[in-house]
């Protein structure tokens, strides 16, 4: 005969003993509030109390905005619209190294590189972006793009306005984007500042264009109108972008309908 393990569960009188009950909610002490009562009088006011609140605020100034009556007051840090940004003699910030695109988290933005080329040159070092794209139907305006641009080409204005006439009117392209020209810039391709290299642009050692690259420019495009340097040369010389424009007419005409002045 084998000997046969102790059973371990087994009460001294022999099978298994009963689980243990857990508490019920009238076992349990009473609740006591923390908060103190209230005495019959805040009582008897109570349920009115709350227009208290209301009254109060019948005679302060109203912090309405008037948009679009006028200017929604919007503050300097704001991250609206998207800019790509030019050097001081025009040439573009944007490499089309891409960086903003892998960043976005909603892959709104769609990049192509181009190699820069001695006659056609459009920004600073090797390479440009030929093709830039903003899907504004699936941005965030979160910034992370801005944050990943290694030249500082990408950043974001205040404006807010973003309407399209379609779908794809919410693509903005390149030209959509990119800065108008300041004093000082010309229209690229044109050649670099001489003698510099594109870390002397990133430096901010290039403070605008030169008589060497207007020559050059002369040369090769006579009728350019930022030649004559005048206000409306450099806005001639840069179109607005197709959609850009299509997005200008509806929010004047929003704007006109809400009763801006
Ligand atoms: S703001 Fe955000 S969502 Fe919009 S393009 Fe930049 S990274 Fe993408
Ligand atoms: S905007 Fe900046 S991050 Fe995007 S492709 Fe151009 S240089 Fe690169």
């Amino acid at each position: 005969m084998t000997d046969q393990p102790e059973d371990v569960t087994a009460s001294p009188e022999g099978g298994i003993p009963a689980p243990e009950v857990p508490p019920t909610p009238a076992d349990m002490p009473p609740y006591v509030s923390a908060v103190p009562g209230r005495g019959a009088l805040a009582s008897f006011f109570a349920p009115i109390a709350g227009f208290g609140v209301s009254f109060g605020n019948m005679f302060r100034p109203s912090v309405t905005e008037q948009y679009p009556r006028e200017p929604a007051n919007v503050k300097p840090r704001f991250h609206g619209r998207h800019q790509l940004n030019r050097h001081p003699d025009g040439l573009e910030k944007c490499i089309g190294c891409e960086l903003c695109a892998w960043a976005c988290p909603a892959d709104a933005i769609y990049v192509e590189a181009a190699d820069n080329t001695p006659e056609e040159q459009y920004s600073p070092g090797e390479r440009y972006g030929r093709v830039y794209q903003i899907n504004y139907l699936r941005c965030i305006l979160c910034g992370y793009c801005i944050e990943a641009c290694p030249t500082r080409a990408l950043t974001m204005t205040n404006d807010f306005e973003l309407a399209g006439p379609t779908r794809a009117g919410l693509i903005w392209e390149k030209q959509d984007l990119l800065a108008g020209l300041s004093e000082g810039m010309l229209t690229p391709p044109h050649p670099m500042v001489e003698g510099t290299t594109d870390v002397d642009y990133y430096r901010g050692e290039v403070t605008g264009a030169t008589d060497a690259q207007r020559d050059w420019v002369r040369e090769h495009r006579p009728d350019d109108p930022s030649l004559d340097g005048t206000p409306e040369g450099l806005a001639a010389a840069v179109p607005v972008g197709e959609t850009r424009a299509a997005q200008q007419k509806i929010t004047a005409a929003a704007r006109r309908e809400g009763g801006a002045r």
